[in-house]
């Protein structure tokens, strides 16, 4: 693999259009086992039980060599993640890679994490160590989080491995991954991830593939099939030509305007995922006696510190001062116990900072409901009031039409009751669409209008796995037809645990934040 690039005629989009085609692919039909020393044949793709060698298992293999052969053939394919849907390519190939940027609409240089399907890739890709040059540049912090969490949604920054330069190269050392996965970087962000689908695609192509989220640059993540369809499959460049979308990403050029159709050929569909928010990004060879969390993900830091504390590796906060030589390291997080810097936002290696992410075409505010800090401050109003004063501005925008104000909260929290129960007085309520309750309510004053609410079901307030899974569902659901919202409230949560990857997210995405008493 590693000393050839390597390339592919077609441009992808905007010079391509494609008939976006979904791939149907169930991924309970299929189990990954990788290589070991008394099973070298492997890795391979069987069907989890034998009654389940059916129709579906034929059409999933089918899909698989589809997708493979995409990507074998230097194009971008979507694909399920346990995190997100993903948009892969080699990226061994700088051609397929460039693909992913024009098709999403992605700064250049933002660089991608490289998803890998079982370890001997990864001691392709790492950079050997320069103490023992055969041995991978792997720490006891880094081997402790690859044992306990890969397969799975962390990803860790490595030094990427650099070749012998060869006469052409004019004695210039090459990293092992063209410069437009790792924005000519030094390291390079490695995750293998757990979806079975996912890890199976990348052992039938049998190279790296890097990948992305799947959706038009700035938009939430997506995490079913369908999400993909809307923001690469043609209707996301159909609803910017009839201008009832604002954004300005993507570069739709002349030739899609005529006909806006898909950006991708493929999309792998493995149904929805179950995570829901990106990976954990580690960087831990800046410091070596740090893990800095750079971006919270799937894998919480509660997890990651015990993790190292049950082998030993985390210092001890009271007894020592510094990590020592046995490889022990303090775990921090970037903008919580590491301080932000506005030099390091300005770059796009700390995750989500410099560029636009999450943003649904509606306004997102996020709402703390009857929080102390607030009451103290006096920055609270009602829910009513809270209506009140966003009625007046929708009403000059929304013209002659109802009002759509959408609500995210968990089922049965403070702020879902208080908008089922302000909204019965004056209305009926009735099912809208999946997790979605509609309401309307009459609202009087200056702007004496109708507004229908929408309230979208973050799911149980004990489990916020949940409300994880859910959380960029639920920002399109609100945003896109029916019910286009134009504002959509959040209920914040505690950032702890997945709380803190989830207010992450919501933090990018909204550009407000109030106080509620109820
Ligand atoms: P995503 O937008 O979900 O693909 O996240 C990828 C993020 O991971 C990037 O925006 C970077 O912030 C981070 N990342 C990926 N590769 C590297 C790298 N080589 N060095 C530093 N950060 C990286
Ligand atoms: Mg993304």
């Amino acid at each position: 693999m590693s000393d050839i690039i390597r390339s592919s005629s077609s441009k992808g989009w905007p010079y391509e259009c494609f008939d976006t085609q979904i791939l149907r692919a169930e991924p309970s039909l299929i189990r990954f086992e990788e290589a070991s020393s008394s099973r070298p044949q492997l890795p391979s793709i069987v069907p989890a039980s034998e009654s389940d060698r059916s129709d579906l298992f034929a059409s999933t293999q089918r899909s698989l060599n589809i997708a493979a052969t995409e990507l074998r053939n230097g194009n971008v394919v979507a694909f399920p993640t346990e995190t997100v849907y993903g948009l892969g390519a080699d990226a061994t190939n700088a051609l397929a890679v460039s693909k992913i940027y024009r098709a999403k609409g992605r700064p250049s240089d933002n660089p991608l994490i490289v998803h890998i399907s079982d370890t001997s890739m990864l001691d392709e890709l790492v950079e050997k160590s320069d103490v023992s040059p055969k041995e991978s540049n792997i720490s006891a912090a880094y081997q402790c989080l690859i044992d306990a969490f890969w397969p799975g949604s962390l990803t860790l920054l490595f030094p990427v491995r650099r070749l012998h330069p060869s006469s052409k190269d004019k004695g210039k050392q090459r990293a092992v991954l063209p410069d437009i996965v790792t924005s000519g970087l030094q390291t390079v962000g490695l995750r293998m991830p757990s979806h079975p689908l996912a890890r199976s695609l990348i052992a039938q192509v049998g190279r790296p593939i890097a990948a992305p989220s799947s959706n038009a640059s700035g938009r939430p993540s997506p995490t079913t099939a369908q999400h993909v369809f809307y923001d690469l499959g043609g209707p996301l460049d159909a609803d910017l030509i009839k201008g009832e979308r604002s954004e300005t990403n993507g570069g739709i050029n002349g030739n899609a305007l005529q006909t806006p159709r898909g950006r991708i050929r493929y999309i792998l569909d493995g149904g929805p995922c179950y995570v829901g928010l990106e990976s954990t990004v580690i960087d831990g060879i800046t410091d070596p006696g740090e893990i800095r969390i750079l971006r919270p993900g799937g894998v919480t830091v509660e997890e990651i510190s015990f993790a190292l504390a049950s082998r030993n590796l985390l210092v001890d906060e009271n007894g020592e001062n510094h990590a020592d030589s046995t490889g022990k390291v303090r775990v921090r997080v970037y903008g919580k116990d590491m301080e932000r810097s506005a030099a390091q936002e300005a770059n796009p290696t700390t995750p989500g900072m410099k560029y636009k992410h999450y943003s649904p075409n509606a306004r997102v505010v996020l709402v703390d409901v009857g929080s102390s800090s607030a009451r103290a401050n006096g920055a609270v109003c009602t829910l009513k009031d809270m209506l009140q004063a966003e009625l007046g501005p929708l009403a000059e925008t929304a013209g002659a039409e109802a009002a759509h104000i959408g609500f995210m909260a968990p089922a049965g929290s403070n702020l879902a009751q208080a908008v089922a129960s302000l909204a019965s007085r004056s209305a009926s309520e009735s099912e809208g669409a999946s997790r979605v309750k509609k309401f309307s309510m009459h609202l009087d004053g200056n702007h004496a209008r109708t507004a229908a609410l929408f309230l979208y079901d973050l799911g149980a307030p004990e489990s916020p796995g949940e409300g994880a899974q859910r959380l960029f569902a639920g920002l399109r659901v609100l945003d896109e037809a029916p019910q286009k919202c134009q504002v959509i409230f959040v209920e914040t949560m505690k950032a702890d645990r997945i709380g803190l990857a989830i207010m992450n997210r919501l933090e990018k995405a909204a550009s407000e934040r109030i106080s509620i008493d109820l």
